[in-house]
């Protein structure tokens, strides 16, 4: 199968080096305490976070930290052969990395003996969806006032067609030479991810992972961007009631 024609462009139309579309809103869940919603390329993911709250089962609680705990969940119609629902070895894998990232960018110190607990729900996949995910999840801990170093992108890069390649599509993920997930922390540069399904010479990994550098850094801009629109509708609300108290306390 081939997945880069002669122009140098994949079957989506894309160039190598291209991000698929990606669009973030941030605060869209009521009942949760911060959440976030990503649509990235065919991927739809939802998360939402509850907490600093009081750690459950008592056990579990640190008195030195909170602790962060994560559920990555795909729906059963997110997938074209139907999901069985549950947790899977691939789903119990992804949760935890995705919860250890962030409990390095949480100041998990701040909350002792709280749990900060962190859904994510997979919509709808085509590829990706665990940066997305985290990407999304990040958005969601800022959107809930939870304290952090920084954001956290995420992004795959790979090999396709003995090409690299930025954000890997399900056709290119299940027909290409390499996959490789990755997440930063912008302000310092610090790697916070980095999984590598695959093969890749040093030379194209190094390719690869300047690629995704790139790519975190304009996905780090559309997360801060999601959070400034959430905070500006909340200003306009404010000033609405301070016009018109009488109606914002009848509604
Ligand atoms: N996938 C699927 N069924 C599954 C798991 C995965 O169809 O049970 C698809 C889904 O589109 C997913 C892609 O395979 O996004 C790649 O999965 P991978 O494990 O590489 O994780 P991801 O790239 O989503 O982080």
């Amino acid at each position: 199968m081939r997945l880069i024609d002669e122009n140098g462009l994949r079957i989506d139309g894309r160039k190598v080096d291209e991000l698929r579309p990606i669009r973030i809103e941030a605060g869209v869940l009521k009942r949760a305490d911060g959440s976030a919603y990503v649509e990235w390329g065919k991927n739809k993911v939802i998360a939402a976070v509850y907490g600093p709250r009081e750690c459950h089962p008592r056990h579990l609680q640190d008195p030195s930290k909170a602790l962060v705990q994560c559920r990555y969940n795909m729906i059963a119609f997110s997938v074209m052969e139907r999901k069985r629902p549950g947790p899977d070895r691939r789903s119990v894998e992804i949760s935890k990395i995705i919860a250890e990232a962030l409990e390095y960018v949480i100041f998990t110190e701040y909350f002792p003996r709280t749990s900060i607990d962190v859904y994510i729900e997979i919509l709808q996949a085509n590829a990706g969806t665990r940066c997305a995910g985290l990407t999304a999840a990040s958005v969601a801990l800022a959107d809930a006032g939870v304290p952090m170093k920084d954001l956290v992108p995420a992004v795959a890069v790979g090999k396709v067609d003995n090409q690299v390649v930025l954000d890997l599509t399900k056709e290119e993920d299940n027909h290409g030479q390499a996959d490789l997930p990755m997440a930063i922390i912008p302000r310092t540069g610090e790697v916070l991810l980095m999984q590598m399904d695959g093969h890749m010479t040093v030379e194209e990994f190094n390719k690869a992972i300047d690629l995704g550098y790139k790519a975190c850094e304009k996905i780090y801009q559309l997360q801060k961007d999601a959070l400034r629109r959430r905070y500006a509708v909340e200003e306009i609300e404010t000033f609405e009631e301070a016009q018109h108290p009488q109606t914002a306390m009848e509604e």
